[in-house]
Protein backbone atom coordinates (compact mmCIF):
# COMPACT_ATOMS: atom_id res chain seq x y z
CA UNK A 1 0.00 0.00 0.00
CA UNK A 2 0.89 4.00 0.07
CA UNK A 3 -0.48 5.47 2.81
CA UNK A 4 -0.94 9.09 3.27
CA UNK A 5 -1.13 9.68 7.50
CA UNK A 6 -2.69 13.45 7.96
CA UNK A 7 -0.16 14.96 5.00
CA UNK A 8 0.38 18.47 5.21
CA UNK A 9 2.31 20.69 2.87
CA UNK A 10 3.03 24.76 3.55
CA UNK A 11 4.91 26.52 1.00
CA UNK A 12 6.05 29.62 2.77
CA UNK A 13 6.33 31.08 6.55
CA UNK A 14 3.42 32.53 9.12
CA UNK A 15 0.64 34.03 7.75
CA UNK A 16 1.99 33.70 4.43
CA UNK A 17 2.12 30.34 4.15
CA UNK A 18 0.29 28.48 1.51
CA UNK A 19 -1.22 25.50 2.48
CA UNK A 20 -1.33 23.39 -0.73
CA UNK A 21 -2.18 20.43 0.52
CA UNK A 22 -4.19 20.64 4.12
CA UNK A 23 -3.89 17.16 6.53
CA UNK A 24 -4.54 14.45 4.01
CA UNK A 25 -5.16 10.59 5.15
CA UNK A 26 -5.47 8.25 2.01
CA UNK A 27 -4.82 4.52 1.56
CA UNK A 28 -4.06 2.81 -2.02
CA UNK A 29 -4.30 -0.82 -2.16
CA UNK A 30 -1.39 -2.62 -4.23
CA UNK A 31 -1.86 -2.58 -8.13
CA UNK A 32 -4.95 0.22 -7.30
CA UNK A 33 -5.68 2.55 -10.31
CA UNK A 34 -6.40 5.89 -8.21
CA UNK A 35 -7.28 9.05 -10.52
CA UNK A 36 -6.83 12.59 -9.10
CA UNK A 37 -8.85 16.00 -9.88
CA UNK A 38 -9.53 19.42 -8.58
CA UNK A 39 -8.93 22.71 -9.92
CA UNK A 40 -6.25 24.01 -10.53
CA UNK A 41 -3.89 24.63 -7.40
CA UNK A 42 -5.96 21.94 -5.11
CA UNK A 43 -3.01 20.83 -4.39
CA UNK A 44 -2.78 17.49 -6.57
CA UNK A 45 0.53 18.02 -8.39
CA UNK A 46 2.27 18.69 -4.48
CA UNK A 47 0.62 15.86 -3.54
CA UNK A 48 2.30 13.50 -6.21
CA UNK A 49 5.37 14.95 -5.70
CA UNK A 50 5.15 14.30 -1.70
CA UNK A 51 4.56 10.69 -2.71
CA UNK A 52 7.53 10.54 -5.34
CA UNK A 53 10.10 12.08 -2.74
CA UNK A 54 10.52 15.51 -4.82
CA UNK A 55 8.86 17.27 -2.22
CA UNK A 56 9.11 16.95 1.60
CA UNK A 57 5.92 17.62 3.89
CA UNK A 58 5.90 20.01 6.40
CA UNK A 59 3.35 17.53 8.88
CA UNK A 60 2.61 13.86 8.69
CA UNK A 61 4.10 10.81 7.31
CA UNK A 62 4.14 8.82 3.88
CA UNK A 63 4.45 5.19 3.78
CA UNK A 64 5.27 2.87 0.85
CA UNK A 65 3.93 -0.50 2.49
CA UNK A 66 5.08 -0.65 6.32
CA UNK A 67 8.13 1.75 5.68
CA UNK A 68 8.02 5.37 6.86
CA UNK A 69 9.72 6.82 3.76
CA UNK A 70 9.97 10.41 4.73
CA UNK A 71 13.41 10.56 4.70
CA UNK A 72 14.13 9.07 1.54
CA UNK A 73 15.03 10.46 -1.66
CA UNK A 74 13.12 9.81 -4.99
CA UNK A 75 15.62 7.22 -6.21
CA UNK A 76 15.19 4.95 -3.15
CA UNK A 77 11.32 5.16 -3.46
CA UNK A 78 10.96 2.71 -6.39
CA UNK A 79 8.91 4.85 -7.80
CA UNK A 80 8.33 6.32 -12.04
CA UNK A 81 6.88 9.54 -12.38
CA UNK A 82 5.50 10.37 -15.93
CA UNK A 83 4.70 14.43 -16.38
CA UNK A 84 2.72 16.48 -18.89
CA UNK A 85 5.95 17.57 -20.54
CA UNK A 86 7.02 14.18 -20.69
CA UNK A 87 10.97 15.93 -19.74
CA UNK A 88 12.72 13.82 -22.19
CA UNK A 89 15.96 15.10 -22.72
CA UNK A 90 16.49 16.26 -26.26
CA UNK A 91 20.09 15.60 -26.86
CA UNK A 92 19.79 11.74 -25.80
CA UNK A 93 18.40 9.35 -28.49
CA UNK A 94 15.23 7.27 -27.40
CA UNK A 95 17.10 4.57 -25.93
CA UNK A 96 19.72 6.45 -24.16
CA UNK A 97 16.62 8.29 -23.01
CA UNK A 98 15.27 5.41 -21.61
CA UNK A 99 18.20 3.87 -20.25
CA UNK A 100 20.17 6.72 -18.13
CA UNK A 101 17.75 6.37 -15.26
CA UNK A 102 18.57 2.44 -15.49
CA UNK A 103 22.23 3.38 -15.69
CA UNK A 104 22.20 5.59 -12.65
CA UNK A 105 20.43 3.36 -10.34
CA UNK A 106 21.27 0.23 -10.74
CA UNK A 107 24.34 -2.49 -11.05
CA UNK A 108 22.85 -4.21 -13.88
CA UNK A 109 25.05 -5.02 -16.90
CA UNK A 110 25.21 -3.04 -20.49
CA UNK A 111 23.60 -6.20 -21.98
CA UNK A 112 20.91 -6.54 -19.49
CA UNK A 113 20.22 -2.95 -19.53
CA UNK A 114 20.01 -2.95 -23.41
CA UNK A 115 17.62 -6.24 -23.00
CA UNK A 116 14.83 -4.65 -20.80
CA UNK A 117 15.17 -1.12 -22.63
CA UNK A 118 14.24 -3.11 -25.90
CA UNK A 119 11.79 -5.24 -24.15
CA UNK A 120 9.85 -2.17 -22.57
CA UNK A 121 10.19 -0.20 -26.21
CA UNK A 122 8.84 -2.94 -27.73
CA UNK A 123 5.91 -3.00 -25.28
CA UNK A 124 5.37 0.76 -26.29
CA UNK A 125 5.71 0.38 -29.84
CA UNK A 126 8.57 2.41 -30.43
CA UNK A 127 10.93 -0.43 -30.83
CA UNK A 128 12.19 0.63 -34.10
CA UNK A 129 12.73 4.39 -32.60
CA UNK A 130 15.38 3.85 -30.08
CA UNK A 131 18.11 5.78 -32.82
CA UNK A 132 16.18 8.52 -32.97
CA UNK A 133 16.15 11.85 -31.19
CA UNK A 134 12.97 12.99 -28.93
CA UNK A 135 12.67 16.24 -31.70
CA UNK A 136 11.93 13.51 -34.57
CA UNK A 137 8.68 11.91 -32.84
CA UNK A 138 5.42 13.28 -32.98
CA UNK A 139 3.84 14.04 -29.78
CA UNK A 140 2.41 10.60 -28.94
CA UNK A 141 5.85 9.04 -29.89
CA UNK A 142 7.48 10.85 -27.18
CA UNK A 143 4.35 10.38 -24.79
CA UNK A 144 5.08 6.18 -25.21
CA UNK A 145 9.17 7.32 -24.96
CA UNK A 146 7.63 9.09 -21.80
CA UNK A 147 6.02 5.86 -20.73
CA UNK A 148 8.60 3.37 -21.66
CA UNK A 149 11.81 5.08 -18.88
CA UNK A 150 8.91 5.00 -16.55
CA UNK A 151 8.22 0.88 -16.97
CA UNK A 152 11.93 0.41 -18.10
CA UNK A 153 13.14 0.45 -14.18
CA UNK A 154 9.81 -2.14 -13.23
CA UNK A 155 8.98 -0.08 -10.67
CA UNK A 156 5.97 -0.49 -7.78
CA UNK A 157 4.32 2.86 -8.53
CA UNK A 158 3.75 4.68 -11.43
CA UNK A 159 2.91 8.87 -10.70
CA UNK A 160 1.29 10.26 -13.85
CA UNK A 161 0.56 13.96 -13.90
CA UNK A 162 -1.65 14.49 -16.43
CA UNK A 163 0.20 12.76 -18.90
CA UNK A 164 -1.91 13.42 -21.93
CA UNK A 165 -2.78 16.78 -21.91
CA UNK A 166 -0.28 17.46 -24.72
CA UNK A 167 -1.81 15.11 -26.68
CA UNK A 168 -4.82 15.48 -29.56
CA UNK A 169 -8.33 14.20 -28.75
CA UNK A 170 -7.40 10.75 -30.56
CA UNK A 171 -4.15 9.84 -29.46
CA UNK A 172 -5.60 10.77 -25.65
CA UNK A 173 -8.21 7.59 -26.18
CA UNK A 174 -5.66 5.29 -27.56
CA UNK A 175 -3.25 6.26 -25.05
CA UNK A 176 -5.67 5.94 -22.00
CA UNK A 177 -6.82 2.48 -23.62
CA UNK A 178 -2.92 1.87 -23.25
CA UNK A 179 -2.23 3.13 -20.08
CA UNK A 180 -4.79 1.20 -18.78
CA UNK A 181 -3.62 -2.08 -20.17
CA UNK A 182 -0.16 -1.43 -19.01
CA UNK A 183 -1.16 -0.64 -15.66
CA UNK A 184 -3.36 -4.48 -15.39
CA UNK A 185 -0.15 -5.98 -17.00
CA UNK A 186 2.56 -4.75 -14.60
CA UNK A 187 0.22 -4.90 -12.09
CA UNK A 188 1.54 -1.65 -10.83
CA UNK A 189 0.02 0.80 -8.70
CA UNK A 190 -0.84 3.85 -10.18
CA UNK A 191 -1.76 8.03 -9.02
CA UNK A 192 -3.24 9.77 -12.11
CA UNK A 193 -3.97 13.42 -12.00
CA UNK A 194 -6.04 14.46 -14.26
CA UNK A 195 -8.09 17.30 -15.58
CA UNK A 196 -9.95 15.41 -18.14
CA UNK A 197 -13.05 14.88 -16.88
CA UNK A 198 -13.59 11.37 -19.25
CA UNK A 199 -10.07 9.92 -17.91
CA UNK A 200 -11.72 10.82 -13.97
CA UNK A 201 -15.02 8.72 -14.98
CA UNK A 202 -13.20 5.63 -16.83
CA UNK A 203 -9.60 5.22 -16.34
CA UNK A 204 -9.54 4.96 -12.19
CA UNK A 205 -10.62 2.06 -9.61
CA UNK A 206 -11.39 5.58 -7.60
CA UNK A 207 -11.58 8.86 -7.62
CA UNK A 208 -9.84 11.33 -5.71
CA UNK A 209 -11.22 14.69 -5.04
CA UNK A 210 -9.44 17.48 -4.22
CA UNK A 211 -10.29 21.43 -2.96
CA UNK A 212 -8.03 24.10 -1.42
CA UNK A 213 -5.52 21.02 -0.58
CA UNK A 214 -8.53 18.60 1.34
CA UNK A 215 -10.35 15.93 0.17
CA UNK A 216 -13.48 16.38 -0.88
CA UNK A 217 -14.04 12.65 -1.65
CA UNK A 218 -12.59 9.23 -1.84
CA UNK A 219 -14.99 6.67 -3.94
CA UNK A 220 -15.05 4.99 -7.20
CA UNK A 221 -16.49 7.07 -10.35
CA UNK A 222 -19.76 6.46 -10.08
CA UNK A 223 -20.31 7.22 -6.14
CA UNK A 224 -19.03 10.46 -6.78
CA UNK A 225 -21.10 11.10 -9.44
CA UNK A 226 -24.57 9.58 -8.06
CA UNK A 227 -23.81 10.34 -4.33
CA UNK A 228 -21.43 13.50 -4.57
CA UNK A 229 -20.30 14.08 -0.23
CA UNK A 230 -20.93 17.49 -0.88
CA UNK A 231 -21.99 20.49 -3.15
CA UNK A 232 -18.56 21.26 -4.23
CA UNK A 233 -18.31 17.32 -5.86
CA UNK A 234 -21.50 18.12 -6.98
CA UNK A 235 -20.62 20.78 -9.29
CA UNK A 236 -17.35 20.05 -10.21
CA UNK A 237 -17.97 16.07 -10.95
CA UNK A 238 -19.80 16.28 -14.76
CA UNK A 239 -18.88 19.48 -15.17
CA UNK A 240 -16.76 20.22 -18.09
CA UNK A 241 -13.75 21.42 -17.04
P1 LIG B 1 -2.82 22.41 -11.52
O1 LIG B 1 -4.11 21.68 -11.82
O2 LIG B 1 -2.85 23.80 -12.01
O3 LIG B 1 -1.60 21.66 -11.95
P2 LIG B 1 -2.40 21.49 -8.79
O4 LIG B 1 -3.65 20.93 -8.23
O5 LIG B 1 -1.39 20.55 -9.32
O6 LIG B 1 -2.78 22.59 -9.91
P3 LIG B 1 -0.28 22.42 -7.07
O7 LIG B 1 0.72 22.63 -8.13
O8 LIG B 1 -0.10 21.22 -6.21
O9 LIG B 1 -1.76 22.42 -7.66
O10 LIG B 1 -0.30 23.71 -6.15
C1 LIG B 1 -1.06 23.79 -4.95
C2 LIG B 1 -0.81 25.14 -4.31
O11 LIG B 1 0.53 25.22 -3.84
C3 LIG B 1 -0.99 26.34 -5.22
O12 LIG B 1 -1.56 27.39 -4.48
C4 LIG B 1 0.42 26.68 -5.64
O13 LIG B 1 0.55 28.04 -5.94
C5 LIG B 1 1.22 26.30 -4.41
N1 LIG B 1 2.58 25.86 -4.72
C6 LIG B 1 2.92 24.75 -5.43
N2 LIG B 1 4.25 24.61 -5.52
C7 LIG B 1 4.78 25.68 -4.87
C8 LIG B 1 6.12 26.13 -4.60
N3 LIG B 1 7.19 25.42 -5.01
N4 LIG B 1 6.27 27.28 -3.90
C9 LIG B 1 5.21 27.97 -3.46
N5 LIG B 1 3.94 27.61 -3.66
C10 LIG B 1 3.71 26.49 -4.36
MG1 LIG C 1 -0.50 20.24 -11.19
Amino acid sequence: DITLDDVTKRFGEGGNAVVAVDDVSLDIGDGEFVVFVGPSGSGKSTLMRMVAGLETQSEGDVYIGDTVVNQLGPRARDIAMVFQNYALYPNMTVEENMSFGLKMSTELSKAEIEEQVTSAAEMMGIGDLLDNKPGELSGGQQQRVALGRAIVRDPNVFLMDEPLSNLDAKLRTTMRTEINRLQNDLDVTTLYVTHDQTEAMTMGDRLVVLDHGELQQVGTPLECFYRPANRFVAGFIGSPS
